[in-house]
């Protein structure tokens, strides 16, 4: 079997986290199959848009799976913004480090007990039938009173877990990807991987 499957990312840092841990799978990215189109996002979960760009890049992927994410910030005490909107709360081209004190003004106040958020990360694959599965990874943490440490990306800074108090830009990338929502998502689709009869299917 020719255990090749299209993740729908332009995203490099993504792909690379995809192929280590589905070193089998032949992975191709968007840039790998020419695929340039913008893909909305204007699902109301994160659910409906992963199925999005899995549905969208799926009439290009020559029959084989096809793999999407979307992920995003979720604060208790708003509500649950940025939600789905996090890459454009604030709007799109607004850099992150505004986004991160603007979000720490809005929590000015607040107590530590209320400070609690999660990053979410949904996962579709879409089989060569057509049908799908989907799997949540999320990660827990509190929003920090202030920005702390410059690795990471978008919202790292803010984003504080308890239990190795510090935020996660303060973190290793290495020992952030082994908490991190996107690598419990991608963990049940390893799973998933090993379990389907693909055999069966080309
Ligand atoms: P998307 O899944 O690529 O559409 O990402 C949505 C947005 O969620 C990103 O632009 C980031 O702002 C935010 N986000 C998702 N995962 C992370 C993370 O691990 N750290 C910080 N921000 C994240």
């Amino acid at each position: 079997m020719d255990k090749t499957l299209i993740f729908a990312t332009s995203n490099q840092g993504k792909a690379g986290e995809v192929r280590a841990m589905l070193p089998d799978w032949n992975i191709l990215t968007l840039d790998d199959i020419g695929f340039i189109d913008d893909i909305p996002e204007e699902g109301s979960t994160f659910e409906e848009n992963a199925l999005i760009k899995a549905e969208t890049v799926f009439g290009f992927s020559e029959g084989y799976p096809v793999l999407a994410d979307d992920s995003g910030l979720e604060i208790d005490y708003l509500d649950g913004k940025p939600g789905v909107h996090s890459a454009r709360f604030l709007g799109e081209d607004t850099p992150f480090y505004s986004k991160n004190k603007k979000i720490v003004e809005m929590l000015e106040g607040v107590p530590s007990e209320l400070r609690t958020a999660h990053f979410i990360c949904v996962m579709a694959l879409l089989y060569p039938d057509g049908t799908h599965t989907t799997v949540e990874g999320r990660l827990d943490g509190k929003i920090a009173y202030k920005l702390r440490g410059t690795g990471g990306f978008g919202y790292d800074p803010i984003f504080f877990i308890p239990e190795d108090a510090c935020t996660l830009a303060e973190m290793p990338s290495y020992e952030k990807n082994k908490i991190s929502h996107r690598f419990k998502a991608l963990q049940q689709i390893k799973e998933i991987l090993e379990e389907y009869p693909w055999e069966k299917t080309f």
